[in-house]
């Protein structure tokens, strides 16, 4: 086959340049490695680009994410409604204050938290009792938790439905956690994700839309918060703390300059970073629409800015999507199943004793989901070749 001269095509590639690799360099040849001006530079892009109050440079989105849960006040056995339908993090930082998880399932259309069951949830759980039972996990739970915050995500970069989300934190007074991680510079009726709740994170793997190489990002108009969120990542340091006094238990979630100076770098990128992703999710959408079998990402008019992550199709229900994938890795076509639910997870069985079947929209979603190469570097060849053989595959 003469598919085998072809240069492979990547998943993902981040997209960096000679402005970043001297960023780096500018910054090895200078006494400081951590706790210095990139990371201030970098979280500066944040707060004057999307006009947040505070901006805190960690070292993944995960820290983010756990940094968040320690500030809305969530501990052992609190309950916190999101999603199973996310990657493993959003889940995991919850279970790292032992509290609960409590899934509800999602938008069939988007893959974003299905706001009507959210509500009842948090009317069910608030009551107690039997009606809080239903939404609880078979086991590992104590029983009476209080219901502290949701968590939804912005999956594949598209916000939540956050009008409604908010409206239930309000009526619930409990704290809402945005996961924004996979949203930079999505926008939803006009406003910035990550500004959508309480807090927001990003994160900046080389896969996301911008990358320094691990990273992430809280942003929040709450002062205390972020005092608070700024201690912890600093090994719990107050800012009367000296070096060696600890106010809070804390962890080094501090990110470093190298990291921060690529970053600084490519928030000056950002609208061209997007726009090239945007491209190539454009490309494949066009291409894509009248496929037999395929079905393209739906993206809502309330979505007024749409930040393309991964670009994630869904195949008919006929359709063996592990063999078609089989078949385009095997033509150098690199896919991913994309997401696993959450639930399903050996150690979330394990631990919660959730089933196959709990979730049966995000179970759905996860089995026919694919996620084809993506990133702003594709040409429209490759997208073609994608899609070529991804019609051959089927
Ligand atoms: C990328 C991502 C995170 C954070 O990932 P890190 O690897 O810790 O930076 C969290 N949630 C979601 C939904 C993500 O996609």
């Amino acid at each position: 086959m003469n598919d085998k001269k072809l240069p492979r095509i990547n998943m993902s590639s981040p997209d960096l340049t000679e402005a970043e690799r001297q960023a780096v360099i500018s910054v090895v040849e200078t006494r400081y490695l951590s706790m210095g001006p990139q990371v201030r530079a970098f979280e500066a892009a944040f707060r004057d680009l999307f006009d947040f109050k505070h901006a805190i440079a960690v070292n993944s989105g995960t820290a983010g994410l756990h940094l968040c849960v320690r500030a809305a006040g969530i501990g052992a056995g609190d309950y916190v409604i999101t999603t199973p339908f996310s990657f493993i993090a959003s889940s995991n930082v919850l279970l790292y204050e032992n509290a609960v998880p409590v899934f509800v399932d999602i938008d069939p259309e988007t893959g974003n938290i299905d706001t009507r069951m959210a509500a009842a949830a948090a009317k069910d759980l608030q009551t107690g009792g039997a009606a809080a039972q239903r939404w609880l996990p078979r086991r590992g739970v104590a029983g009476g938790g209080v219901l502290k915050a949701i968590l939804p995500v912005d999956v594949f970069g598209q916000p939540a439905d956050y009008a409604a989300l908010q409206a239930i934190a309000d009526t619930s007074g409990i704290k809402l956690i945005e996961d924004s991680c996979e949203a930079l510079g999505s926008t939803y009726k006009n406003r910035p994700a990550g500004a959508l709740g309480d807090y927001g994170v990003f994160a900046f793997y080389p896969n996301k839309q911008i990358t320094t190489g691990e990273g992430g990002m809280i942003v929040t108009n709450d002062d205390q918060a972020a005092e608070f969120m700024l201690a912890l990542r600093n090994q719990g340091r107050a800012p009367d703390d000296t070096w060696l006094r600890h106010t809070y238990l804390g962890y080094n979630y501090r990110l470093d300059e190298m990291s921060a100076a690529i970053g600084a770098v490519q928030m000056t990128r950002l609208d061209d970073l997007l726009k090239a992703r945007e491209q190539v999710a454009d490309w494949y959408n066009q291409r894509l629409a009248n496929v037999a079998g395929v079905e393209i990402p739906h993206i809502l008019p309330e979505t007024t800015r749409m930040s393309w992550f991964v670009y994630v199709i869904r195949l008919d229900s006929g359709v063996q999507r592990d063999t078609i994938a089989a078949r385009l890795t095997e033509r150098g076509v690199p896919v991913r199943p994309y997401f696993a639910p959450i639930h399903l997870q050996p150690f979330m069985m394990e631990r919660f004793g959730c089933q196959p079947g709990d979730f049966p929209v995000t179970e759905d979603l996860g089995a026919r989901g694919l996620a084809l190469p993506f990133s702003g570097k594709m040409t429209e060849d490759e997208v073609e070749r994608v899609c070529q053989t991804l019609q051959e595959a089927l």
